[in-house]
């Protein structure tokens, strides 16, 4: 079991004036996907110029180094693991790349390789998955041989001098969006930055499309077969920002019917006698907003928030996600004197961190504290490149150490354990079914591994 998750962004643009400061720009508007290291890539039409840094893309990009980029085509990447673009010479030309996502088989794809004469630098994924699409004659046909060979998730973009091919996998398991205008074509992890820019979402890439963007603007060069989709549910509650739309369906929607189904939840079961409503900022205002919207309960913050600390879920270990989240949140007490919250958050992980809250809110005047929790409990770690956790760190398995919550009453005693452990006047989770109802997609076209534990492919 992989430790760390490789939670990143990709970005890429095809303009007719020189493209870096789009790329700087749409970089800085995903950077909430991870903050070790950033990267850029462009292509002058006669070759690939390259900078990657260890940092956030505002913080480590100079002005000196954005002016050596040349051209009007490139690429960009931000992530918590791994340095990208990666840039490459062979057989298919001079090419970039950079993804986002987790090869699963990467241990025996790396074996086979290496068995085959192939060297690495590191091994890292990045690594095999270039040199998978460097093997075959040309781009497209290497990308389409990943399907086939890769076991994971990954929304990829490859710079070469063709233009930028931009494809998903076959389950679709990370957002990637295409948009226009003003003479650019632009593809991106989230839309958010390509409302940023200034151009018109078009659509997301289908799982299994392989898109070839230029100066023409989109090509699909090849549709793969989609065996059923797998889109990452957890992206709606808590990993993509709350201004992005992801295959149809708008972030701040979604977190919405989150927090609503909680209300409901609450007033089915008696109601509950509370003051206000208040989120955990940031992930859990869409959710408390929600619960706003449904109970009429007032909403208020009663946690200002540093915009100078990182973002706490894209720290490398947990210890470090928990130092960061005492020191992003200050209580403001005025608001929370003798009153009974009700506060909402996405998910608990080991609910170090919700307890901590729930400690600093009564410490500082609160009467009551009752959690809400827009995702059912977390059983099992994430094998796709997005959440960073292990069997070891889930609380909800010392509870229930099979990982199965069949039944409300289950789900119950689970809570009422939680809130004991947490020092909460009461906990609530969205069930399964009410979490799937509220995103009001398909079920079996969304990934809830974390959930239920089942694997969208046959392993
Ligand atoms: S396992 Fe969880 S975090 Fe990972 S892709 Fe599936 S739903 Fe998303």
């Amino acid at each position: 079991m992989k430790l760390l998750g490789d939670n990143c962004a990709v970005f890429g643009i095809v303009r007719d004036t020189a493209c870096v400061e789009d790329i700087y720009r749409g970089l800085d508007f995903l950077q909430h996907r991870g903050q070790q290291f950033c990267g850029i890539a462009t292509y002058d039409g006669d070759k690939i110029h390259l900078i990657t840094h260890y940092g956030q893309v505002g913080n480590t990009f100079t002005s000196h180094e954005l002016a050596t980029f040349k051209g009007s085509m490139g690429i960009g990447h931000v992530s918590l693991r791994e340095r990208q673009p990666m840039m490459w010479q062979g057989a298919v030309g001079e090419i970039a790349v950079a993804f986002s996502g987790n090869i699963i088989n990467s241990a025996d794809l790396l074996t086979e390789m290496k068995d085959r004469g192939e060297a690495f630098y590191h091994g890292l994924d990045i690594e095999i998955l270039s040199k998978l699409i460097m093997q075959e004659k040309d781009v497209l046909a290497g990308i389409s041989k990943l399907a086939v060979t890769i076991k994971g998730s990954y929304s990829l973009v490859v710079l070469s001098q063709d233009g930028i091919y931009a494809a998903r996998d076959v389950y679709g398991f990370r957002p990637l969006m295409l948009g226009e205008g003003s003479g650019a074509f632009i593809v991106s992890s989230e839309s958010r930055a390509v409302q940023h820019i200034g151009l018109k979402r078009l659509r997301d890439v289908r799982p299994g499309e392989v898109v070839l963007i230029n100066r023409k603007g989109f090509e699909t060069k090849r549709q793969l077969k989609s065996p059923r989709r797998a889109h990452c549910a957890f992206e709606w509650a808590y990993t993509a920002s709350m201004d992005s739309i992801i295959d149809g369906l708008y972030v701040q929607e979604a977190r919405n019917n989150l927090g609503k189904s909680l209300a409901v939840r609450d007033s089915q079961e008696g109601g509950i006698r509370a003051d206000l409503v208040a989120p955990v900022p940031m992930s859990g205002i869409g959710h408390a907003l929600g619960y706003h919207m449904q109970s009429g309960l007032p909403y208020q913050e009663v946690f200002l928030y540093n915009r100078y600390a990182d973002r706490s879920y894209t720290q490398l270990t947990q210890d470090d996600r928990d130092r960061m989240a005492k020191k992003k949140l200050s209580v403001l007490e005025y608001a929370i004197q003798d009153k009974r919250i009700v506060l909402c958050d996405d998910s608990i992980v080991r609910g170090t961190q919700i307890r901590e809250k729930v400690r600093e809110l009564k410490h500082a005047g609160a009467k009551e504290v009752h959690v809400r929790i827009a995702c059912p409990p977390l059983m099992y770690p994430c094998d796709f490149g997005i959440a960073t956790r292990t069997y070891e760190e889930l609380l909800a398995r010392t509870y229930f150490p099979e990982g199965n919550i069949a039944t409300m009453d289950e789900l119950m005693a689970l809570e009422a354990c939680v809130a004991e452990r947490i020092g909460a006047d009461s906990v609530k989770y969205n069930s399964l079914e009410s979490f799937v109802e509220a995103l009001n997609m398909p079920r079996e076209s969304l990934c809830l591994k974390c959930w239920d534990g089942d694997w969208p492919f046959n392993q």
